[in-house]
């Protein structure tokens, strides 16, 4: 099963993606993940990476491309994929259009009001990247997660005025793929 998950910062994605990959026995692929693992391990392309992520803007088509498509020759993506955060602009789109077929498109709808309130409480493991939340969803015991022990923290772009930069960059680019998907996929 090939799946993509679309929907806005704060929608869920990750989360429902993350509970989705061992019921289908397929892996969960976040590119914004694979950025920030890059970021920690202080590469080239984090670097790159992290002149965008800080403001809350896309990283350029080609390099996510190129991330997509090396992530795609693990032997664990044979089955499938659930991708999290990819595709983000029509480009991508038509870009992995011919790389690889879909099988659902899954957009999750949730307000502005929403996202903001989910976004600027959301937190995460530094270690398996599961996703918590301080008001909804809490980890155990503070601080640490409850799927592998590591430690939580904030994400630099989960502040109010980098979540409403992301919305903003969310609505001009990446919610036109929600018609695109509508003509080409069945979008649910
Ligand atoms: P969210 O969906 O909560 O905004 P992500 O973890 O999916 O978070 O993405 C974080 C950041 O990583 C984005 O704001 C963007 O800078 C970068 N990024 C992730 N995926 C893509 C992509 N497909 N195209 C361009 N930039 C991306």
């Amino acid at each position: 099963m090939r799946i993509v998950m679309l929907g806005p910062p704060g929608s869920g994605k990750g989360t429902y993606a993350s509970r989705l990959s061992p019921t289908l026995g397929i892996p969960h692929i976040s590119t914004g993940d694979i950025f920030r693992e890059e970021i920690k391990k202080g590469t080239e392309l984090g670097a790159i990476a992290e002149s965008y992520l800080k403001d809350g803007q896309l990283v350029p088509d080609n390099i996510v491309m190129d991330v997509v498509k090396e992530r795609l020759k693990r032997e664990d993506a044979r089955k499938g994929f659930i991708f999290d955060g990819f595709p983000r602009t029509i480009e991508q789109a038509d870009s992995f259009e011919k790389i690889s077929k879909i099988d659902k498109v899954i957009n999750i709808v949730v307000s502005d009001e929403i996202v903001i309130k989910r976004l600027s409480s959301r937190r995460q493991c530094s270690k398996c990247g599961a996703i918590y939340n301080i008001l909804f969803l809490k980890t155990k015991k503070e601080g640490v997660c409850d799927k592998c022990g590591g430690s939580i923290y904030q994400r630099k772009d989960d502040t109010i005025e980098v979540i409403k930069e992301r919305l903003e960059v969310y609505k001009k680019q990446t919610q036109p793929l929600i018609n695109y998907y509508k003509k080409k996929n069945p979008l649910r």
